[in-house]
């Protein structure tokens, strides 16, 4: 099959009519081709947004939020055939394709749909110097959203939604490794009646592609999310141009288990949060840290719990782990657990690749536990981003708190805990841009979401995202004093 970039309204080819190949990872082969866009793509697509820009930044908010609410609802119609494309391209589980990321692709546009209407603007009052403030919050304009593979429709509608709700015209690369979804979405905005011009996907390599949009000077804000070094990478060129940028990059976040906690759901979360998605979710509670007294029984019951985890085809309903997204990121992990023991650990379970039946070729890995005993080794300091997880023990709250933050990044964390003190020391100083207790990857989209340290810049979600794609701008009027004042 071929995927075409969206520019202006319609399908086009790449103009130096350059392809690359699009693989199904689940049995290793190539299975369609897919742009590789050039700068004079990037260029095209800036022009049919700035184009649509005057119009559709001055739609109404009911059109505005009528249309996004159609492509949710059309997504939620097409939900099987969505969830079975994004699960061809990258692998994961179809359950999770079914319940996670479609779901929630078509919940960013109805959430953002309805935000709009509700976003307010503020307005001061300079008693005394007889003059009234009120802030316009205009849209930027073009916009530049970049999203990586992981979780490819659901992140990609977690940028544009809110972009687009603002009144911007949207620029808008997906991951070349998973770029199915975001090709089928550009039908669904067409059938929703999204003007030509206001939404535009242009496909290819993030060195290519990625760049020419992130250094266009006509765009003037790109959210990114994606690694860490390549977050630096677009900030470096980002910031001698002026452009707003949001950035939400990677992690390697502590799951902290106390004895107190609740031990059966702690235990059954842990597995979700340790390997949902093949462990492929910024999210993800990569070190987990795990108070001595009850360390042992931890050790063995969690061992005991991944062994009962089925990796498989991901088309087949009763999959937990599918294939690792590409043969590249495959062989990152491997390298990882190839030489955990140089890096400071001992492999506790799994590790090893596997050949599932009738899909030799496909990239598959077992779920990985591995223990460590010193927090500043490499395995627990660099973010992985696979099926695999590090476990060691702490002995009190100090130690627990010193290990979580010792670390470069700052996502999220989870704490397991029922003691109510001990709650509100941790989500005070832990660093990190989300904590949660008792739960993992419980998420309310009115809520700021991002990172701290070296896991990004700026926060989405919400308001937030509304404030991230709108300039304001303060207007004071200086008025008479009437008579009677
Ligand atoms: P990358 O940083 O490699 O890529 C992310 C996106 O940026 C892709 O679309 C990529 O294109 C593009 N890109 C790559 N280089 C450039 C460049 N120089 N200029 C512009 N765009 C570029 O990340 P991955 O796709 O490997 O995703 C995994 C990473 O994403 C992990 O570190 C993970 O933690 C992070 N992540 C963070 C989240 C958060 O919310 N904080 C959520 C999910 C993931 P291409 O794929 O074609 O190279």
């Amino acid at each position: 099959m071929k995927i075409q970039n969206y520019i202006n309204g319609e399908y086009k080819d790449p103009m130096a009519d350059s392809w690359l190949d699009n693989y199904d990872p689940s049995v290793g082969v190539v299975y369609g081709q897919i742009p590789n866009s050039l700068e004079e793509d990037v260029d095209l697509a800036v022009e049919a947004a700035e184009d649509a820009f005057p119009h559709w930044s001055n739609t109404t908010l009911e059109l505005r939020s009528t249309i996004l609410q159609r492509i949710a609802d059309l997504l939620l119609e097409n939900l099987e055939e969505f969830a079975r494309a994004e699960t061809k391209d990258n692998g994961k589980p179809i359950q999770l394709s079914r319940s996670i990321d479609i779901p929630r692709a078509a919940s960013n546009f109805s959430f953002f749909a309805k935000a709009i209407t509700q976003f307010p603007s503020e307005s001061h009052e300079s008693v005394g110097l007889d003059a009234i403030n009120f802030t316009l919050r205009q849209p930027i304009g073009v916009v530049g959203c970049i999203s990586p593979w992981n979780l490819p429709l659901y992140l990609f509608t977690w940028k544009i939604a809110p972009a687009l709700a603002a009144g911007n015209c949207v620029v808008a690369k997906p991951s070349e490794v998973t770029p199915l979804t975001a090709y089928m979405l550009a039908d669904i905005c067409m059938q929703a009646g999204l003007p030509a011009g206001v939404l535009n996907i242009v496909h290819g390599l993030g060195q290519t592609t990625g760049q020419a949009i992130v250094a266009h000077p006509k765009i003037k804000a790109i959210s990114f999310t994606g690694g860490t070094d390549t977050g630096a990478k677009i900030a470096s060129i980002t910031a001698p141009m002026f452009k707003k940028l949001s950035l939400e990059l990677g992690g390697k976040n502590p799951n902290i288990i106390f004895a107190d906690c609740d031990y059966d759901k702690m235990l059954s979360t842990t597995i979700r949060s340790s390997f949902a998605n093949q462990g492929q979710i910024c999210l993800c509670g990569s070190r987990i840290l795990v108070e001595e007294s009850i360390y042992d029984r931890f050790k063995s019951d969690f061992i005991e719990k991944v062994a009962e985890l089925r990796i498989g085809n991901p088309m087949d309903d009763q999959t937990d782990i599918g294939a690792i997204v590409s043969k590249p990121h495959l062989q990152k992990v491997v390298s990882y657990i190839d030489n955990a023991k140089a890096m400071g650990g001992s492999i506790l379970y799994g590790g090893k690749e596997l050949a599932v039946e009738g899909m030799q070729k496909g990239y598959y890995l077992q779920p990985t536990i591995i223990e460590v005993k010193d927090n500043q080794c490499q395995l627990n300091q660099e973010e992985i981003f696979g099926p695999v997880v590090t476990i060691m023990s702490f002995k009190g709250e100090d130690e627990a708190l010193q290990l979580a933050n010792d670390v470069k990044y700052g996502l999220s964390s989870t704490v397991w805990t029922n003691d109510l003190n001990r709650t509100m020391r941790f989500s005070k100083n832990l660093q990190s841009g989300i904590v949660w207790v008792n739960t993992w990857m419980l998420r309310d989209l009115r809520t700021p979401f991002g990172g701290q340290k070296d896991s990004g810049v700026g926060r989405e979600g919400g308001v937030e995202a509304l404030r991230f794609f709108t300039e304001p701008k303060n207007v004071c009027i200086s008025f008479e004093k009437g008579k009677s004042s």
